[in-house]
């Protein structure tokens, strides 16, 4: 059902001063009654003191309740928060008595579809609820609150807009044939097509930045064996080492690990090598770190500062973007210039972080003027996709084109950012958006 009442633990389970329970639906109210005492609906939006009670009616709880009535609600339908005392106890008790007075356990990112089809958010906020609980790095969390604010989606509903128009005089155009001069000239309407289509194309450049701010720019580690990569990579870790993870599926594992660089997301990459003798290291191995060198947004060269550079290394670094990081400086000094470091004294590791998110994220290092900028595959295949269709059009403008033609062009563009915004009920579209949402979410 689409408005059922469903409840669902917003907070992460375990030890913790509190617990937040959300409740939301038709009928919210009939089973919060159920549960707490003396359950009152007026005023909204205030928070009060009650017992929350089990099943038997003993009870579970003392806490705070609040009421929104739809559709003043995150979800626009009536919602309860209750919050009580956090642990594996309370919250999982309380969410049991909700369960048997009538609410249906919420599936991930259930709340905020449901805020989506009552029209609260449009999916690109929604996916941004999404990215600002999933960001580890700062600037990712910047990105994502511009984005829940409405920074992408104004822009895509003013292109939106511009489509629609067009339609109206495309419309116009086929319905009086023989009129000569339409409220607006042919030209006109190709340009204003021109004009969305131009702004597609400038949104379509810049979403690889910004997909590279949500999902962290990817650094990979080369350099010959003994180079010093693990230790600079641990180095760079420092307390979130224990973030490393092996990547599975490959003989020679790759180890990824995720951290920032002055706020700035990144994930390190240290892979089997290309250097190692063939004996040594299997094919596999040396095709994984070949893989990731590709993919790479930058490449940490690792050289010791007491050794010149072979042509191997210097292969690399014509090839991909690279930063040159001379090694065990504390051994002996790196020439002048060149960025020594050392996991020994520390040297050095500041400026590596701060000349690799330099050079990564240059054009967003200035983080309040970031435009808004398509974050994900979807935006952008979403955009394509309309792009295609308005470069169709614009030959059909005119007397020498085919209006209705070029009105179906126009609609095609105007249904792909519809579908981006989530304005139409798709349900495959909805599904694959909150399938990655947290329960409560
Ligand atoms: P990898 O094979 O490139 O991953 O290199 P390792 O990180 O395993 O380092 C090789 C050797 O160099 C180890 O014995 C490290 O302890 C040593 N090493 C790495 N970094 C430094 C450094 O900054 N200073 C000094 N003195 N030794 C280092």
């Amino acid at each position: 059902m689409l408005s059922d009442p469903i409840v669902a633990l917003a907070t992460p389970p375990g030890r913790a001063a509190l617990a937040v329970i959300r409740l939301s639906g038709q009928g919210a109210f009939d089973v919060a009654r159920r549960v707490i005492s003396d359950f009152q609906t007026h005023p909204p939006r205030l928070a009060r003191l009650a017992s929350f009670l089990g099943a038997d009616r003993r009870p579970i709880d003392r806490g705070l309740y609040t009421v929104f009535p739809g559709p003043a609600s995150y979800t626009g339908d009536d919602l309860v928060e209750l919050s009580c005392h956090g642990g594996l106890q309370v919250p999982a008790r309380l969410v049991a008595a909700l369960h048997a007075a009538g609410a249906r356990p919420a599936a991930p990112g259930e709340f905020t579809r449901r805020a989506v089809l009552n029209g609260k958010l449009d999916l690109v906020q929604a996916e941004a609820v999404g990215d600002l609980i999933d960001a580890t790095a700062p600037a990712q969390a910047h990105a994502a609150l511009r984005q829940l604010e409405g920074g992408l989606s104004r822009r895509l509903a003013a292109l939106r807009e511009s489509l629609v128009q067009v339609q109206a005089l495309l419309s116009y155009d086929i319905d009086f044939p023989e009129e000569d001069d339409g409220p607006v000239s042919p030209r006109q309407i190709a340009g204003q097509i021109e004009s969305v289509a131009g702004q597609i194309r400038q949104l379509v450049a810049a979403a690889p930045s910004a997909e590279r701010l949500r999902e962290g720019a990817l650094v990979v580690f080369a350099g010959r064996p003994n180079a010093g990569k693990s230790s600079l990579f641990n180095a760079l870790l420092g307390s979130a080492r224990t973030l490393v993870t092996d990547i599975p599926g490959t003989t020679r594992d790759a180890v990824e690990a995720h951290t920032d660089f002055l706020g700035w997301p990144v994930r390190l990459a240290d892979t089997a090598g290309l250097w190692e003798a063939p004996a040594e290291i299997d094919r596999l191995g040396v095709e994984v770190s070949r893989r990731y060198l590709a993919a790479a947004d930058l490449v940490l060269l690792c050289v010791e500062a007491g050794r010149d550079p072979g042509a191997d290394e210097a292969a690399i670094v014509a090839e991909r973007p690279t930063l040159v990081a001379r090694t065990k400086s504390d051994l002996k000094a790196p020439p002048p210039g060149a960025l020594g470091v050392s996991v020994i004294t520390g040297e050095g590791l500041g400026e590596l972080r701060r000349t690799a998110a330099e050079r990564i994220f240059g054009d967003q290092i200035n983080l309040a003027d970031l435009e808004p900028a398509l974050t994900r595959e979807r935006h952008r295949t979403a955009l394509l996709r309309a792009q295609d269709a308005l470069a169709e059009a614009i030959p059909q403008i005119g007397a020498q084109g085919d209006s209705v033609l070029a009105a179906h062009q126009v609609r095609e563009a105007t249904t792909a950012l519809d579908e981006l915004l989530g304005a139409v009920d798709i349900e495959e579209v909805l599904d694959r958006v909150f399938s990655s949402f947290c329960v409560g979410k």
